[in-house]
């Protein structure tokens, strides 16, 4: 079967989750274990494609804009922050359990999903007529209210008075430091702090790879405005974050947005908008923008006793300001940007899997590939690669026929190849292969980087 960018089907998840193993962008954590409950390691391929997502973020969020800036907070926060934040209160799944086979599940896995969870949210579901999607049984018991944080201890005793959360999100690392930014920055409103950084949530039913996990990366900018100009914000900020997909060469139909009704909406937010992609197993959100209101400062002001709202020089005002939030999961988008970039075509030797990865994304920007392993070839080739490395990060490939190597690198992405055979002996002229196009093109070794950095844009 041919399968397209646009044209994505369930099989496509299959070959990445195996493409992803086989080449070492995923591993299962501790697999040699047996696995440990729905984390993920990255491999020497895949460390460096979340990178290149985290670092494109980065530059479009920090380093392009003269009104955001960045930070890093750490994972371990006061316990009141989730108080104050209303984790510990509301940062909830509804959770079942099947009296028959003790498999647990979010309502909304449940049929009909949506239609329960709205009940539950207005405290009626009503779970007796409904089927374990497992044993088919109809015997679920009453939804518990199932938070989320893992809960840990600081220090050597665990007493109540040493609680400690992992954070469940970046954001609030942005907020509890609205003011050390806001005055060390002397920033005048509007403006955003943006931060990468792990999160984890003790999901009841991770999966679909790397894409809903337990412990996971959030790329996160809380921008803070005036309360009046945030529902415009809100529309540029949206269109924004669309844009920064469709710059890095995710095909439209493959994304569209899903506003939240009111009931669904989590507890601190106004409005809310997901920007969602079409993965292999259905729409699902990527991104959340969303309007928090001057909620998180107000209630951080609750409960601290620190007055953190902002004075206006101009109008001699002070009041605290709303927050536009713009939040991703890195892992998630990467699995996106993987899927959107998967793509198989006939060829005379049967299908060529291609990565059409962004050249920003892809992990080795240059291959460098000796025609044959052959003593004469090699010193060439070697002082090919030792150019190149510097500029660009490469690899070197001499096992194989050059096309089985071609192919093993379209099939991780690898825009450029740089071929070095029996001619280039005496011309001192090398091949440049294009990932995308398979076109060729020879360029004298001397001019073989200013060559590739045109080709890259880099
Ligand atoms: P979902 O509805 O999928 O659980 P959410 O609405 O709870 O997500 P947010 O709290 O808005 O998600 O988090 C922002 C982003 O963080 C999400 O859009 C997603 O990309 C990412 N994210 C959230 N939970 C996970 C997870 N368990 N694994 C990987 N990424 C996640």
């Amino acid at each position: 079967m041919t399968v397209t960018k646009s044209g994505m089907s369930e099989d496509v998840a299959d070959k990445i989750n195996s493409l992803a193993k086989r080449r070492g962008f995923v591993f299962p954590s501790s697999e040699i274990y047996g696995g440990a409950g729905a984390t993920w390691d990255y491999g020497p391929l895949g460390v460096e494609l979340k990178n290149n997502v985290k670092r494109a973020w980065w530059r479009a969020m920090v380093q392009l804009r003269d009104d955001i800036v960045g930070i890093d907070a750490a994972i371990l926060m006061h316990p009141r922050v989730w108080e104050a934040s209303g984790h510990v209160e509301n940062f909830i799944d509804p959770l079942v359990e099947c009296g028959n086979c003790r498999k647990r599940f979010r309502i909304d896995e449940l049929s009909d999903g949506d239609a329960l969870m709205d009940q539950w949210r207005d405290g009626r579901a009503d779970l007796s007529t409904v089927a374990c999607p497992n044993c088919g049984q109809k015997k679920l018991g009453p939804p518990r209210r199932f938070n989320l944080m893992f809960k840990t201890f600081v220090g050597p005793v665990e007493d109540t008075a040493s609680v400690a959360w992992l954070r469940p999100e970046t954001a609030q690392g942005i907020f509890v430091n609205f003011e050390n930014v806001q005055q060390s920055t002397r920033r005048k409103l509007p403006f955003g702090i943006a931060q990468v950084g792990k999160s984890f949530r003790n999901e009841i039913t991770p999966g679909n790879f790397i894409f809903r996990s337990r412990e996971f990366e959030q790329m996160e900018m809380q921008y803070f405005c005036r309360p009046a100009d945030a529902p415009r914000l809100f529309d540029e900020w949206l269109a924004a974050r669309r844009r920064w997909y469709d710059d890095l060469g995710i095909d439209d139909d493959l994304l569209r947005f899903r506003e939240h009704a009111e009931n669904e909406r989590a507890h601190y937010a106004a409005k809310a908008v997901d920007i969602q992609f079409r993965f292999p197993f259905g729409w699902q959100e990527m991104e959340g923008i969303h309007n928090r209101t001057d909620y998180d400062l107000r209630r951080h002001m609750e409960f601290s006793g620190k007055d953190l709202r902002y004075f206006d020089e101009a109008t001699n005002e002070r009041f605290i300001p709303y927050v536009v939030e713009t939040a991703v999961g890195a892992d998630r988008a990467t699995y996106a940007l993987l899927c959107a970039a998967y793509d198989e075509e006939p060829d005379k030797e049967g299908i060529r899997v291609v990565l059409r990865l962004h050249k920003d994304l892809a992990p080795y920007k240059v291959a460098v590939l000796p025609l044959s392993k052959n003593e004469r070839l090699t010193p060439l080739a070697r002082e090919v690669y030792a150019l190149v490395r510097p500029h660009f990060l490469s690899t070197y490939d001499e096992t194989q026929a050059i096309g089985r190597r071609y192919r093993r690198q379209d099939e991780i992405g690898t825009p450029l190849c740089v071929t070095i055979d029996f001619p280039s002996l005496d011309d001192h002229a090398v091949t440049i292969r294009e990932r995308d196009s398979m076109a060729q093109v020879r360029v004298p070794i001397a001019d073989l980087v200013p060559a590739l950095r045109e080709k890259l844009g880099a």
